[in-house]
């Protein structure tokens, strides 16, 4: 390949060797300038000619960054390679491949970097060689090069190279390039940089080639007669090129080594063919078992080996659990363990009669979708003890590499196999249940989508032979049963999403976790405290106080905390008791002899009235308010909504349902519309929709003619979203804001027994909306029983439980009009109706 060398070149300055054309060499990069040259010429650039640098010796031990200790003489060279690294410092290294000689004519530029005018002064190869037929050294000197070659040994790869091209290699090239190969000074090299006249070159490159063609002769012959010390003077062996055998640890001491790992070795051994390993894993573990006892325990590769061959001894290669798949009983162990939930079991209840019928676990894998603390995990565990499996659940959360599911390859120090392998052998059968969690939280990282890796090990014609890549042999997960969880499906990647049946788990009603609590979550907590019923009781009324005033979420897992913290205050009430009991029933042998001394030390009957009172302990809401402090959430619907310019939407996120105040606020300014709480994208689209609505139909609302022209000029209005920190987006809060900002404008009050939800369109259509059933059940524990919903959501009330429904009444909108005329007592008379033919209706979003 030709090379053109620019006239002007970035200068590389190197402070302790000599590139010469025709060699490479790696240069590490550390000082100022010459890491600023790199990152801003040649790795900013990609052509060609930015990859043409200047390399040019410094004066050696000059510690000067400046620019007068450089030689005048450098060579242009090519970066073939760069590399990087951060630890400990910030440091490049190059490697560079010189192409010809150059002069500085003058420095262009000392900041950032050095960059000078040059002039080339050898050809670059391709670009034709000097005549060499006056100078007669050149040929003695192709000569001794040769001599020196045969006597090199070929393995080190540049020996073996320039054996290779020799015969090509234009007579020209051999002074550089076996000066750059011999051992030689610095100031040495220097002379066959400066020599720019070709016979000169040969002439200072000669004497240097004899000199190592010699000191290998005479080490040669010194090895044969076995005496080192006729080395000629000033040679030492190490200047020789002549790479030295390995030294190797004596065999007794391996030997030793070897004995105490021994019987660890074939402990080792006994485990691995007791594992019942499928052939292909067998030799693999032959293999490394062969490597491992030849290795030295010392060696970092030993533990890793060893750690490995464990892995794979310890895997289930064989071992199952015994599979007790009985519709009946899966019936009814589920509705032991769990109260409600009449869709969820009934779904997964199909689900393992279809496996039953067909005998395989083949198709679409369960996920349980729905806020947290509704039971998916527990469902999980059930469904695993009543089909007499293990459970292990892995988390997802958080997942954001591939090797977190696939492993890492065991060339890394510190590899591990992924979740799957690790959750096997922690099961330590074949056959577990195992809980994917929270797969809606996959990451994406920069190594690969942890979502691929999870794909290969659903799919069912796949995941037979699921290759980790620390084990590298595939494991059959075959029978593996997986479930997986999610709070939504929105984030779920798509081909993960189709491989899975969707159940959803909607949030309890009140009453659901009244009666939850009652059948399971106390006589949990109870065990996990160490109490009994007859120590401690709960109420009905107690159960229902914590459900209302002290949790507000979908699920029950504050509920349980709870009910958690009752017990912890109880626990100490009944420790205390027990320990005076113990101190009357039976007083210590100590206790016994103080009495001989200090018989008036007896309980008295002040210590008898202070014990606690009867056992059980029975906690009514009076107790809980005593034990849980001040109620955390109060009904503050009623003092809210007694002022204009607040309303109850609903929002649904993943937690569930919620209520939120929508509030707004209005001040003179130019009609700037501020929006703050945790907020979309969706949401601020929203306001700004019910905000022009409401300034085009000011009249017809009803505002008196100041608050009109207000409303179209000079007012600012400020909407603010409360309702805790969760994030809200989704166009579902449209309907809300115009009322809030009609009662703003008003100044009339939105009714406080009324919660609404709906998105709206420029028309003053109310458009369909997501999550109904979540909305309606977070209106209902807040207590709010009169719902405005879109006309186009009615079919969803299908899926809200028939005792919620029978408490609430709902209106149904399909205009902004029939929207004011619910939420305001009274309505809006003036209102013009807009008319609605269904098709108008935008579809649900
Ligand atoms: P999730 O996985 O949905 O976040 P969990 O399965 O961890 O929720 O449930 C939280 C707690 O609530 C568990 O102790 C679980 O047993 C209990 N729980 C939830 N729903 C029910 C139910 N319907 N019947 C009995 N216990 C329930």
């Amino acid at each position: 390949m030709k090379m053109a060398i620019p006239r002007n070149l970035p200068l590389l300055i190197i402070a302790d060797g000599v590139l010469l054309p025709g060699s490479s060499m790696r240069v590490p990069v550390n000082n100022p300038k010459n890491m600023v040259m790199v990152k801003t010429h040649i790795l900013r650039y990609n052509t060609l000619s930015s990859t043409v640098i200047g390399v040019i010796p410094r004066r050696a031990g000059s510690e000067k960054d400046d620019l007068s200790e450089i030689h005048d003489i450098g060579t242009a060279a090519v970066v073939v390679q760069v590399t990087g690294t951060n630890w400990p410092k910030p440091a490049y290294t190059l490697l560079v491949t010189g192409l010809c000689r150059f002069k500085v004519d003058k420095l262009l530029q000392e900041d950032p970097y050095a960059m000078a005018r040059i002039t080339q002064l050898d050809k670059v190869p391709g670009d034709g060689e000097e005549d060499m037929s006056s100078v007669n050294v050149a040929e003695t000197f192709r000569l001794h090069a040769n001599q020196l070659l045969e006597m090199l040994d070929v393995s080190v790869p540049i020996v073996g190279k320039l054996k290779k091209v020799m015969e090509k290699l234009p007579l020209t090239r051999l002074p550089d390039i076996f000066a750059s190969i011999v051992k030689a000074s610095y100031d040495e090299k220097l002379q066959v940089l400066d020599a720019v006249d070709i016979e000169e070159r040969f002439q200072k490159a000669l004497p240097l080639l004899l000199r190592q063609l010699e000191g290998l002769r005479l080490l040669k012959e010194a090895k044969k007669g076995g005496d080192r010390s006729v080395l000629p003077p000033g040679l030492k062996e190490k200047d020789t090129i002549i790479l030295k055998p390995p030294r190797f640890r004596s065999r007794d001491a391996e030997r030793r080594d070897r004995d105490s790992d021994g019987d660890e070795i074939s402990e080792l051994e006994g485990k691995i063919k007791a594992a019942g390993m499928p052939e292909h894993a067998a030799k693999a573990c032959e293999k490394e078992l062969k490597r491992l006892k030849k290795m030295p325990a010392a060696m970092p590769e030993y533990a890793m080996t060893r750690n490995y061959l464990e892995l794979m001894a310890d895997l289930p290669w064989s071992k199952e659990s015994d599979d007790t798949l009985d519709i009946t009983k899966a019936r009814v162990d589920l509705d032991a363990d769990h109260y409600g939930l009449d869709k969820l079991k009934k779904r997964v209840i199909e689900y393992l009669a279809v496996r039953q019928i067909k005998n395989s676990l083949k198709g679409p894998i369960l996920c349980f979708i729905g806020p947290p603390g509704v039971g998916k995990t527990s469902v999980g565990r059930s469904i695993a003890q009543t089909l007499g499996r293990k459970f292990y659940r892995i988390s997802l959360g958080g997942c954001y590499d591939q090797s977190d599911i696939r492993g890492h390859r065991r060339t890394y120090i510190g590899s591990m196999p992924g979740r799957i392998i690790n959750g096997l052998r922690t099961a330590g059968v074949n056959n577990p249940v195992f809980l994917l969690d929270e797969i809606d939280k996959l990451g994406k990282g920069l190594h690969g989508d942890p979502a691929a890796a999870l794909l290969e090990v659903l799919d069912p014609e796949q995941n037979f032979t699921f290759t980790d890549h620390y084990l590298n042999v595939p494991f059959d997960l075959s029978q593996v049963l997986f479930i997986a969880t999610a709070n939504s499906a929105a984030t779920i990647p798509t081909p993960l999403l189709d491989r899975m049946e969707i159940i959803h788990v909607p949030g309890y009603t009140q009453e659901e976790k009244a009666e939850i609590a009652l059948r399971h979550l106390v006589s949990k907590q109870l065990k996990e405290h160490g109490l009994t019923e007859e120590q401690l009781q709960f109420t009905e009324d107690g159960i229902k106080l914590i459900i209302a005033r002290y949790t507000r979420e979908s699920g029950v897992r504050a509920l349980e905390r709870k009910l958690g913290s009752v017990c912890r205050a109880v626990a100490v009430k009944v420790a205390e008791h027990q320990s005076r009991q113990k101190s009357i029933a039976s007083p210590s042998v100590e206790e016994e002899e103080k009495k001989e001394v200090a018989p008036r030390q007896r309980p008295t009957e002040d210590a008898l009235i202070e014990m606690p009172p009867e056992m059980p302990i029975v906690i009514d809401k009076l107790a809980i308010r005593d034990i849980l402090g001040p109620a955390i959430y109060e009904r503050e619907k009623s003092e809210r909504l007694s002022q204009p310019g607040v309303a109850i939407g609903l929002a649904w996120t993943t937690m569930g349902g919620e209520i939120m105040f929508v509030e707004a606020a209005k001040m003179g300014g130019d009609r700037e519309l501020t929006l703050t709480g945790q907020l979309g994208d969706v949401m601020k689209e929203s306001a700004q929709l019910a905000l022009t609505w409401v300034r085009s139909h000011a009249a017809e609302c009803g505002l008196d003619q100041k608050t009109q022209e207000d409303l179209l000029r000079k007012t600012d209005v400020h909407i603010h979203f409360p309702a805790g920190a969760v994030g809200k987006d989704g166009p579902s809060a449209g309907v809300t804001i115009t009322c809030v900002l009609v009662s703003l404008f008003s100044d009339r009050c939105v009714r406080c027994d009324t919660a609404m939800t709906g998105e709206i369109t420029l028309r003053g259509m109310v458009s369909a909306v997501g999550g109904i059933k979540e909305k309606v059940l977070a209106a209902h524990r807040a207590g709010i029983y009169r719902i405005i919903l879109p006309k186009r959501n009615e079919t969803d009330l299908e899926e809200v439980p028939k005792n919620v429904l029978s408490q609430m009444t709902f209106v149904f909108a399909r205009t902004l009009e029939d929207v004011l005329d619910a939420a305001f007592e009274g309505g809006f008379p003036h209102l013009k109706r807009t008319v609605v033919s269904e098709d108008v209706i935008p579809s649900k979003l």
